[in-house]
């Protein structure tokens, strides 16, 4: 049977990096799905659509082909795995993923990305929209002050420059807008397995996954 490995939780508590390393020692397709709406936000941005102009946004949406290459995101062939980590793209890309037909479109390629493969899927509703019977379920979450530390070293890493307090501020808003969504919101459920990761390494992290995803 086909392995699906959804995990979701908020910005900063390590989806990405730890589905990474999973991705890697366990064989499994990656799929990052923030970057899935990061890609949409971006072309929003490139093509000057006004946020608010909900119908444009949907068409650029359906019209748009979204495709993974190792750990580079394509969208329409052009590789975005940089030009959708900046600022501007993470400040309306929550507001952008409350479009309920945007949702529905990548929720759709999100499915279709997974078929055929054993995958690990990282986001906010994957556990509950995307994949709600996949064999593993996992709700990954730390405090807001070690998530923001985190975002920073990352952000400082990549060239992007941005102060602890603006992180804050913005990865605030972004919590607040992603658990509040009426379609797709972030939520903890009773069937996730859930970790806090706020006083654990990465590698601790991946061996707590690894021990549930190979002994289950
Ligand atoms: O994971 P990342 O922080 O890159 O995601 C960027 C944004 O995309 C999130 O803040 C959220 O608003 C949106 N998102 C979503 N559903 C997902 C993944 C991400 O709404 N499954």
């Amino acid at each position: 049977m086909r392995k699906i490995i959804a995990i979701d939780g908020p910005a900063g508590s390590g989806k990405g990096t730890v589905s990474k390393i999973l991705s890697k020692e366990c064989n499994l397709l990656y799929i990052d799905t923030g970057a899935m709406y990061r890609a949409i936000a971006y072309l929003t941005l490139k093509y000057n659509i006004d946020i608010k102009d909900e119908d444009s946004i949907v068409k650029l949406a359906s019209s748009s082909k979204i495709r993974f290459d190792g750990d580079s995101i394509f969208i329409n062939d052009i590789n975005v795995t940089d030009d959708i980590r900046t600022n501007e793209v993470t400040s309306i890309v929550s507001p952008i993923s409350s479009i309920v037909k945007l949702r529905e479109i990548l929720v759709s390629m999100q499915r279709e990305l997974a078929k055929d493969n054993d995958v690990i899927m990282e986001g906010r509703d994957i556990t509950t929209v995307v994949f709600p019977d996949a064999q593993y379920k996992f709700y990954l979450d730390a405090s807001l002050d070690e998530r923001v530390k985190r975002r920073y070293k990352q952000n400082m890493e990549k060239g992007i420059i941005s102060t602890l307090d603006e992180i804050k501020t913005s990865i605030s808003a972004r919590d607040y807008n992603d658990m509040n969504k009426k379609v797709g919101a972030l939520t903890r459920t009773e069937d996730q397995v859930y970790i806090d990761s706020t006083n654990l390494t990465i590698s601790e992290v991946v061996d707590k996954i690894k021990n549930i995803i190979e002994v289950k």
